[in-house]
């Protein structure tokens, strides 16, 4: 559905209720929209700071045809919401990104067949969904990585292997689930961008940012000055935007690279939506991700953002809130928050567990090396290993 432009002062909605959510919702207040969330969860981060939260779930008729009356234009915040309730709400309002664009990025076959026609290299892989696929494999794919074809986030649903007995014990434990296995590649480094496409097809990006991972999720993003060659930077951008551009894409969409050992750049995965590692554009670049959702989804201009830092993201997993004993208690904020330029960002979920995100805390400065070592003794406060991404 075509759209004119949704002014400040209409309300905007979006589906989940999660910490991508409760962002969205901060961005869009800010700039004088109201908003409303959808999400179950009577304590969602997002339904708890909207004005309007529907709880019901992500198909519910009711649900979304209560989303669809008080909203001028609806996104979503997670990519696992059904397609479905997208294409219900698209009969009604303007909603971005698409069902189709989402459906693309929930299923990683979908996903790498699209990065094919676009001409971006994808790791060497096969789809499993049967046992003769599954005795098909190509050796040459071990070491590998089996991974579930829907559902996966933060490394759930993934498992290494190293033999076929290891691969065929790995698809019975992900019970058989429609499944990728990856080839384990030799990572240099990862990164990731996150750009918004308008309706008329514009694009703008934020810089390039360089990812650490551990356990298979994201633990720092690093967007310095020197981080990364002109031309490199080109490559991704180019890649990235010829991504979007395949799909006909609006909205925010955040495409994850992997840099090989011999320089080569792989495409990983993409997320139809405000990213983790884009974070740090709150406070460390002119317009941050969550504003450039706001812009896309209402059809306001898309200028280009501007970093006016160097920044660097600490996530705030829940195991932080045991590094002082058995029983959960907060880190030591007030410590963190004398030190310069640490903006903390707590996402309001009650209960901390090992794994789960919390909040995030970007550290931002006037030169890169006074950020990056900032940010190692705010990693020495919290008790997060040292890192270098
Ligand atoms: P998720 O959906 O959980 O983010 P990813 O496919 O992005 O899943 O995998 C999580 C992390 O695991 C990646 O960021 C990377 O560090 C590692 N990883 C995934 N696939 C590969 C691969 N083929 N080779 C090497 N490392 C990988
Ligand atoms: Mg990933």
């Amino acid at each position: 559905m075509s759209h004119g432009m949704i002014l400040p002062g209409a309300t905007l909605g979006v589906l989940g209720g999660g910490q991508l959510g409760r962002m969205f919702v901060h961005a869009a207040q800010k700039m004088g929209y109201f908003t409303a969330v959808l999400d179950p969860d009577a304590d969602s981060p997002a339904g708890r700071v909207s004005h309007h939260h529907i709880r019901t779930g992500y198909q519910d008729p009711q649900g979304l045809a209560e989303l669809a009356r008080l909203c001028a234009a609806v996104t979503t915040e997670f990519e696992n919401v059904p397609a479905a309730a997208l294409q219900t709400l698209a009969h009604e309002r303007p909603v971005a990104p698409s069902a189709d664009a989402v459906a693309i990025a929930q299923h990683r076959a979908r996903e790498k067949a699209h990065f094919e026609r676009c001409g971006v290299p994808v790791a060497p892989h096969a789809v499993i969904e049967s046992p003769e696929q599954l005795a098909a494999v190509s050796s040459h794919l071990l070491p590998g990585i089996l991974k579930t074809a829907t559902l996966g986030y933060d490394g759930k649903g993934q498992v290494r292997v190293g033999t076929p007995q290891e691969l065929a014990a790995a698809w019975e434990q992900l019970r058989r689930a429609p499944c990728v296995l990856e080839k384990r590649l030799p990572l240099a480094f990862e990164c990731s961008v996150v750009l918004a496409r308008g309706q008329d097809g514009a694009m703008v990006q934020l810089p390039v940012q360089r990812n650490l991972h551990r356990g298979g999720i994201l633990a720092v993003t690093e967007v310095l000055e020197e981080t990364m060659p002109a031309t490199f930077t080109r490559q991704v951008v180019d890649a990235a935007r010829s991504i979007a551009e395949g799909m006909a894409y609006v909205g925010v969409l955040c495409i994850e690279f992997f840099v090989l050992a011999d320089g080569r750049l792989v495409v990983n995965e993409i997320a139809p939506r405000p990213h983790n590692s884009g974070h740090w554009s709150i406070d460390g670049a002119d317009v941050s991700q969550f504003e450039l959702q706001v812009r896309a989804m209402t059809g306001l201009p898309l200028v280009q953002p501007r970093q006016h830092s160097p920044a660097l993201m600490l996530n705030l997993l829940g195991e932080l809130w045991f590094a002082r004993g058995a029983a959960a208690s907060p880190p030591p904020w007030d410590e963190v928050l004398g030190l310069p330029g640490c903006h903390l960002h707590l996402y309001g979920k009650a209960e901390a567990r090992a794994g789960r995100k919390m909040g995030h805390l970007t550290v931002t400065g006037s030169s890169s090396a006074a950020v990056r070592a900032t940010a190692l003794r705010v990693a020495q406060i919290l008790g997060i290993a040292p890192f270098e991404v």
